[in-house]
């Protein structure tokens, strides 16, 4: 198994991005759930070009991936998993949710600091809401989020394989929760219970602060309903919201080269979570 991770994790890992974006990607023509406001043409040349200038990035910086540092941590005896030396798959599963925490807390943070909020703006700026917006992260951001991983990768002892899977899952549950496309609502209810749904994370998109800085979670539901980060629903409803900031409204000043630089114009002090509510009404 591990031997066949560390020959084929390119492969796993673009084969199940390409397979998650046709399959979605056709649903969301098929059934879109909101019509889109701009050119999707346009949108999906800038919310995938900044995916391919994080790709190449990550491999310019980092010597190695993050499963190969699970395997390298695990050489070294390093972090609790291979101290503890639990059987093999709960250490893997264990590590798959102690990852998917740590990134809930990740984002919590992103909207919290007023310097990282600049570069996460540039996720929460798009004006539409499709799969293509749950692989639109700033290339700084990306940077700073391997580096937590990688701290976090360390001290817990992740397997090889949790490493993988989570990476994969992430990648495919983005896509999926910011999907534009329509879960019946019952069938919403019970996916909820465990996972982030379009509905449920679609909160997070709304104009509205209070909106905004709630539904933090990726993957599984459960840590914004243990934080208090919870939010049922836009007060507004699904087809009623706006998505996006107030403050970028201007879908010509919002193409790639814009959502490069948009981290670095516009006065320091515009952030999310202590405006909770002020905006609110505007
Ligand atoms: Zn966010
Ligand atoms: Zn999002």
């Amino acid at each position: 198994m591990t031997e066949f991770i560390n020959l084929h994790e390119a492969t796993i890992r673009l084969g199940f991005f390409f397979g998650v974006l046709l399959l979605i990607g056709l649903i969301e023509i098929l059934a879109p759930r909101r019509p889109l406001t701009t050119s999707k043409v346009s949108r999906w040349f800038g919310n995938l070009g900044v995916v391919v200038i994080s790709t190449v990035l990550l491999r310019i910086v980092f010597p190695l991936t993050a499963v190969q540092l699970a395997f390298w941590v695990d050489q070294k005896e390093w972090g609790m998993f291979n101290v503890l030396d639990l059987p093999y798959w709960t250490a893997v599963l264990a590590s798959v949710i102690l990852l998917d925490f740590i990134i809930y807390l990740q984002h919590v943070m992103f909207h919290a600091v007023p310097t990282l909020w600049r570069l996460h703006m540039m996720h929460h700026a798009d004006l539409d809401y499709d799969l293509t917006t749950g692989i639109r992260f700033h290339p700084i951001e990306i940077l700073i989020s391997m580096v937590i991983k990688f701290g976090a990768i360390i001290v817990i002892g992740a397997p090889a394989l949790a490493v993988v899977l989570f990476e994969v899952i992430l990648n495919g549950m983005a896509m999926f929760n910011h999907g534009n496309f329509y879960i019946p609502l019952g069938l919403d209810r019970v996916l909820r219970l465990f996972v982030v749904t379009p509905d449920m994370h679609r909160v997070h998109h709304s104009v509205f602060p209070s909106e905004t800085n709630s539904n933090y979670g990726f993957n599984l539901s459960w840590w914004d309903r243990l934080m208090g980060t919870y939010r049922a629903q836009p007060r507004l409803g699904h087809d009623g919201m706006t998505i996006g900031l107030n403050q970028f409204r201007n879908p010509s000043k919002l193409t790639l080269l814009w959502m490069l630089i948009l981290p670095f114009v516009g006065k320091q002090g515009t952030y999310a979570i202590n405006r909770r509510g002020a905006q609110d009404e505007g």
